[in-house]
């Protein structure tokens, strides 16, 4: 099926990684919902994709809410009739600390979107793909989901759940010929990353200089990544190329980590 047919649900899209994965499979010719907890921002990314000649509208969207993922893909159908390509980006970041000072309250905050609401999103979206008999779901992971992660336990917590969904859902999906994958940044410089590195200051007592520092020693090539770096592997996972790659989680990171 060509990509210009196709429909696609990418989630915390208003900005960022998710506003990049947006902007790349609109101008693969993909029709993108631009779904986001930010409404009035995912109408402006949405707008802005429009105007540049792709097809995309706007979702009000809250990943932590069962009944919100089942209306946009309720209206994603009644609109287009079909959900091709399901992208689970929206995430938050950690309050970095020893997990033994952290709150319980702290630990639910961030597994009630980075883990439960992509369980839901994915929950809502699966049954049109299974009657389609195809799918392209890819969840976004993090680098942290492959080693220990010392003072965000939580928010690694959440990225290797997201692994262990991702080859649980693959396995659960193949017989349909849905496909489902997870893609791991390393390091972006959005606005999540930036309040890591503000509260990570803090709490090792160095300059937001240093402790980015810190985070471009342990990177092989010695630069970030940029979102459109995340949004290329998002883009290939859901064209025909990869149609026979599935259960598997892609580093893009720069070589920080090389499992
Ligand atoms: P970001 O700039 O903070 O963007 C995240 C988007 O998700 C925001 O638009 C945010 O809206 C939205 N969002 C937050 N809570 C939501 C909810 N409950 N329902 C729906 N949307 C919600 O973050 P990013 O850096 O682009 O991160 C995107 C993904 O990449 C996340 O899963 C993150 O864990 C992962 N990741 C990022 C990095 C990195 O270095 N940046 C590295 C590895 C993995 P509001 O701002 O209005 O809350």
């Amino acid at each position: 099926m060509s990509l210009s047919d196709q429909v696609a649900l990418v989630t915390g899209a208003a900005r960022g990684i998710g506003r990049a994965i947006a902007e790349t499979l609109a101008a693969d010719g993909v029709e993108v919902v631009v779904a986001d907890i930010d409404a009035d921002e995912a109408e402006l990314t949405a707008k802005a994709i429009t105007a540049g000649g792709g097809r995309a509208f706007a979702a009000a969207h809250d990943v932590r809410d069962e009944q919100s993922s089942a209306d946009v893909v309720a209206r994603i159908l009644e609109r287009r009739g079909r959900l091709d390509i399901l992208v689970n980006n929206a995430g938050v970041g950690p309050r970095p600390g020893p997990f033994h000072t952290l709150t319980a309250d702290e630990y639910d905050r961030v597994m009630s979107i980075n883990a439960r609401g992509l369980f839901l999103t994915t929950k809502a979206a699966t049954p049109p793909m299974i009657e389609q008999r195809s799918g392209r779901i890819i969840h976004i992971s993090s680098v942290v989901a492959k080693r220990a992660s010392p003072n965000i336990l939580p928010y690694a917590a959440s990225k290797w759940a997201v692994i262990g969904m991702t080859q649980t859902m693959a396995r659960e999906l193949a017989q349909y010929d849905v496909t489902v994958n997870a893609v791991c940044p390393g390091v972006i410089r959005t606005q999540l990353h930036e309040g890591v590195v503000e509260k990570m200051s803090t709490l090792y007592d160095k300059t937001e200089d240093d402790t980015w520092q810190m985070f471009y020693d342990r990177i092989a090539l010695g630069r970030l990544q940029e979102p459109a770096d995340i949004a290329d592997m998002v883009a290939f996972l859901a064209s025909a190329k990869a149609r026979n790659i599935t259960g598997s989680a892609f580093n893009v990171n720069g070589g920080m980590e090389f499992n």
